[in-house]
């Protein structure tokens, strides 16, 4: 089984809701401030990050790829 770590640099986001669409379990535009929040994420001052294994890997590949301004990250963890 392969894991990976979603990094989401959340100040960057411009709130699309592209992420949202494709990944509905990990991703959601926050009704307060328009941004998106990766649902059950870790956050520092900037950065939100979970791990996932495999089988969440693809639609998260999908919110990955169809970010406009690339504020997600997805990286194999070793
Ligand atoms: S796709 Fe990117 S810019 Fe759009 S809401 Fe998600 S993280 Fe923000």
């Amino acid at each position: 089984m392969k894991f990976y770590k979603i990094t989401h640099d959340r100040p960057s986001c411009i709130g699309c809701g592209s992420c949202e669409y494709e990944a509905p379990k990990f991703w959601k535009l926050d009704e307060e401030d328009g941004l998106s929040t990766l649902i059950g994420g870790k956050s520092d001052e900037r950065y939100t990050t979970l791990e996932i294994d495999e089988m969440d890997y693809e639609e998260n590949k999908n919110a990955c790829d169809n970010c406009p301004v690339n504020v997600i990250r997805i990286d194999e963890m070793k």
